[in-house]
Formats: structure tokens, C-alpha cells, sequence
């Protein structure tokens, strides 16, 4: 029987020709294998337990629909006010309401029960992110015997935090009915190690994997990367001036969801201390500017709305204290931008502020790299909390908490002689290409193939269907 590649996602990918990093590294494996993505439509409404099918691609795409208490509950609830901040090592942020996590429970309840409908027992099935952490479980309720794995796009919570959830017994325990679960870096996998080390219920195997009742699962690391030669033709590509000719002349960029855990707040006063202190202070030739791109996200969360009154009050108070008439230092964008014009941004930038508190990979920091002239690059400024610092350390690594160190970088990535730019690029360029979108899915999906079904099920009444 054929092996078929079935994804789930929180978002299907609507367009008809694919971008961004994880799609453009599942199209293939999706096209190939003939399989289908499976995710929540954009408009919410009430499916009737029926995938609706969307567009024209060489693979299926199967929308379901969430309704405004699903949205409320699983999406914006126990996903993006709870799982979410667990995880980005904000627990000071995690608001506890009564009926998120059965909201959430039931969301990955009613999904198990379409896809069930939909697959067959020799299919693959590829599960993304912490929205469907508990798919599998339901899955196997469902009498599924399929190879199952799981890639968790965000950090792995450290042990303590994971108390905080309601009913944090759940947590190993859904993760193990997995074959497979994939996490972003070497530091995420000790983290998950850990966590099934304190678990009395979990036994290591000689190989590593773990034990767990009657399920064996497998952890490791599979960090995801962008298509960079794409992304450095775009960057290349002659398109008009997106500054309209009103260049700055010397510019670090931002590009970032507007997100708590992306450490904008501590960004912007870095920059402040850098025009405070800068040591070319009386060069009133040069304009430095941060241009920072920050498209709202997630709106209706409190914690959200509270951060862009923060970066607003900090922009005026900055640009207050520096501005000239013809000199605006931070501008910051409250809306989205698209790629092209992104990509040729990025090759203008002298540096690129990557300042996240915590975050699972950051595509941007590639991104950046990526889209530079090799001949004369500009300088990624990194935070060592970003999982895309545990390979790209010719970086200027940076801790996101220190305003001072911070700011040192943004002045060493402006002077910066051009021998060590192109140094740190080339080294950091290798680490792009070395986690390349195809990749990762094809690292992924070997791994998955190859693992051992060894749980054997047996709903009541029912003969267990054959593992593939
Ligand atoms: N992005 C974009 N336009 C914007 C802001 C972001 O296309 O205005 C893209 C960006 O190029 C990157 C992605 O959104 O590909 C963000 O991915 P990243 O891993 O950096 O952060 P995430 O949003 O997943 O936390």
C-alpha cells in the first residue's frame, strides 16, 4: 500500500504557490507521496465534523473550521495563553481560565476523529506544533497504528515550568503516544530528556528512546532553516527603492511578530544606549537608524496589547530625545511586509537585531544571512536564546536582558572592518545552508519511517489495525 505523507497544522497554507520555510519543505514531500495538509481555515464556523477542500496544489488541502469558542478556548486560550508562555519561559504570563483545556482536549478530540476518517493504515502522519500536542493520544484511542511524529516549532519548557499547567501529567505522557517527537535544537532534546527522566512512568531503552506504557518514542533534534538560494534571489532581485529614495544611511533592521518573546522592548533601549554612547557622537553626518518591522499578532491577549503600548511609549520617548528634523532613529512599523521587499531590506541592512527572550529557531536570523552581498555583508546580532544560536556562534552573540551588552554590539557591528564581516558571514551562511527547509523535512521523515511501532492496540472488540 502507498505510503502517504498527511500533515496537520494549526494554519493550511492558502495560496496556491507555496513560501515560507515549512511549507516550501513539506510541498515536496507532500507532492511526492501524493498525501494531504490538513488545517484550521482562516474563517472560523462550524464544520459539521466534515473537512472542506481547498484549492489547487499537487497534494490535497483539507480545511476544518474553528468556531469563535474554539477560538477563544484552544486558539487565543489554552495554545496561546498557556502552552505558549510555558513555553517561551514566561510563566508570569499564563492565564488560567476553567475552559481552556477542555476546549483544547476537544478541538484534538473532534480532529482525531476526521483525520480517522481520512487515512489509511500505511500513512505517514506528520503532526506540527503545540497546538495538537494531544492529537496522537486521540489517535491511538481511535484505534490508530500509523507511524505518528511530532515537531515542536517553539523552545521546550524546563522541568519547573511544566507544573504550572492544569493536569501537567498530561504533558509526557501525550508526547509519548508519538513514534517520533522533533524538537528545534540539542538544548530542546536535553530539556525533553529531563522531563522523561523525572516521570517515574518513563524507562530508557538502550537506544535511547523511551519506554512508556506501551508506547516507545523516539526524541531529537531536527533544527528547521529557510531555502536560502530563493531567499538570496529575492534579496538580489531590482525592485523599486522601499525606502523611496529616503535611504538612511547607516541601519539596523528588526523583523519580528510583535512578540513578548521576542525582546523588543529591551531592543529599542539598547538602541537608545547605543545613540546615547556612541563614540562617533559628534559626527553629525552620520544618521544611524533602527528600522523595525513588528506586525501585530494574536490581538485580543492581553499580554500583547500590553507590549505595543510599551514599544510605542519607548519609540516616542527615543525618537523624542534623538530625532533631528531630518532624523527619525527608530522607525518602527506596526504592520506586516512582504518577503520581496523584506529580502532587499535585509541586504541594505548594515545589522540585524535578533533579540528574543526565547524562541525556538528564528527563520529571520537566516533570513538575514541569506540575503546578504557576500562581498560586503552586514552583521547578524544574535541572542543566545534564539535556538538558531546554537549553530550560527559566529554571530555577535548577545544576552537579550543585558541593554549595555547590547548596545556595545549594534556599535561593534557598525564599525565592524569588512575582513571580519565577511568572516562571521561565511560561517554563519555555512550554518544556513547546513539546515536548508528540504532538510529538514527529509531528516525528519527518515527518521519517522525507520522507527519502531512497537505498542500494539487494542480498543475493546476491536482486532488492532497492522502497523505499516
Ligand atoms: N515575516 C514576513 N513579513 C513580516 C514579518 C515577518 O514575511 O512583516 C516572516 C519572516 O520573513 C519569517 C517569518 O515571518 O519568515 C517569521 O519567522 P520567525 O521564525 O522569525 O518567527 P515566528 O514568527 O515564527 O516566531
Amino acid at each position: 500500500m502507498r505510503e502517504r505523507l498527511v500533515v496537520v497544522s494549526n494554519r493550511l497554507p492558502m495560496g496556491d504557490t507555496p513560501s515560507g520555510g515549512l511549507v516550501v519543505s513539506l510541498h515536496d514531500a507532500l507532492a511526492a507521496s501524493g498525501g494531504c495538509w490538513i488545517g484550521s481555515h482562516p474563517e472560523p464556523g462550524d464544520d459539521q465534523g466534515q473537512f472542506e477542500a481547498i484549492g489547487e496544489t499537487p497534494y490535497r488541502r483539507l480545511a476544518f473550521r474553528l468556531t469563535d469558542a474554539d477560538m477563544e478556548n484552544y486558539y487565543l486560550g489554552f495554545a496561546n495563553s498557556v502552552l505558549w508562555p510555558l513555553c517561551h519561559r514566561r510563566p508570569d504570563l499564563v492565564r488560567l481560565a476553567p475552559g481552556y483545556r477542555e476546549g483544547y482536549e476537544a478541538v484534538n478530540r473532534r480532529l482525531a476523529a476526521m483525520i480517522a476518517r481520512e487515512v489509511t493504515p500505511s500513512d505517514l502522519i506528520w503532526v506540527q506544533d503545540y497546538h495538537f500536542i494531544p492529537l496522537a493520544r486521540e489517535l491511538r484511542r481511535l484505534g490508530l497504528a500509523n507511524r505518528i511524529g511530532f515537531f515542536l516549532h517553539i523552545p521546550f519548557p524546563v522541568l519547573a515550568d511544566l507544573s504550572i499547567m492544569p493536569q501537567p501529567e498530561h504533558f509526557a505522557e501525550d508526547l509519548a503516544h508519538y513514534n517520533l517527537v522533533g524538537l528545534q535544537t540539542r538544548g530542546d532534546v536535553a530539556r525533553c530528556l529531563e522531563m522523561f527522566r523525572d516521570d517515574p512512568r518513563a524507562e530508557f531503552m538502550t537506544d535511547g528512546s523511551i519506554k512508556f506504557g506501551e508506547h516507545v518514542a523516539q526524541v531529537r533534534s531536527f533544527p528547521i532553516g529557510i531555502d536560502p538560494a530563493t531567499f538570496r534571489e529575492e534579496a538580489e532581485r531590482e525592485v523599486p527603492d522601499p525606502f523611496g529614495g529616503a535611504s538612511p544611511d547607516l541601519f539596523a533592521i528588526g523583523v519580528d511578530r510583535l512578540d513578548y518573546s521576542k525582546g523588543l522592548p529591551n531592543r529599542f533601549r539598547a538602541f537608545g544606549r547605543y545613540l546615547e554612547t556612541r563614540r562617533d557622537n559628534t559626527r553629525s553626518d552620520v544618521r544611524p537608524c533602527l528600522v523595525q518591522i513588528a506586525p501585530p499578532t494574536r490581538q485580543g491577549v492581553e499580554a500583547y496589547d500590553d507590549i505595543t503600548e510599551e514599544l510605542q511609549g519607548l519609540t516616542g520617548k527615543i525618537n523624542g530625545q534623538f530625532a533631528e528634523l531630518d532624523w527619525t532613529p527608530i522607525r518602527f512599523i506596526n504592520r506586516s511586509v512582504e518577503r520581496p521587499k523584506l529580502a532587499r531590506l535585509f541586504r541594505k541592512a548594515r545589522a540585524c537585531l535578533v533579540t528574543s527572550l526565547a524562541d525556538g529557531m528564528n527563520l529571520v536570523a537566516k533570513e538575514y544571512v541569506a540575503a546578504q552581498d557576500p562581498d560586503d555583508p552586514g552583521v547578524l546580532i544574535l541572542s543566545r536564546f534564539a535556538g538558531a544560536a546554537e549553530d550560527m556562534t559566529q554571530a555577535l552573540l548577545v544576552n537579550p536582558y543585558d541593554i549595555e551588552e547590547m548596545a556595545g554590539a549594534i556599535d561593534a557591528a557598525f564599525r565592524m572592518p569588512l575582513e571580519e564581516r565577511r568572516r562571521r558571514h561565511e560561517s554563519s551562511l555555512e550554518a544556513v545552508k547546513r539546515t536548508a527547509a528540504m532538510l529538514w523535512a527529509e531528516s525528519f521523515l527518515k527518521v519517522l519511517k525507520s522507527s519502531v511501532t512497537t505498542f500494539e492496540l487494542r480498543p475493546e472488540g476491536e482486532t488492532p489495525l497492522p502497523a505499516s
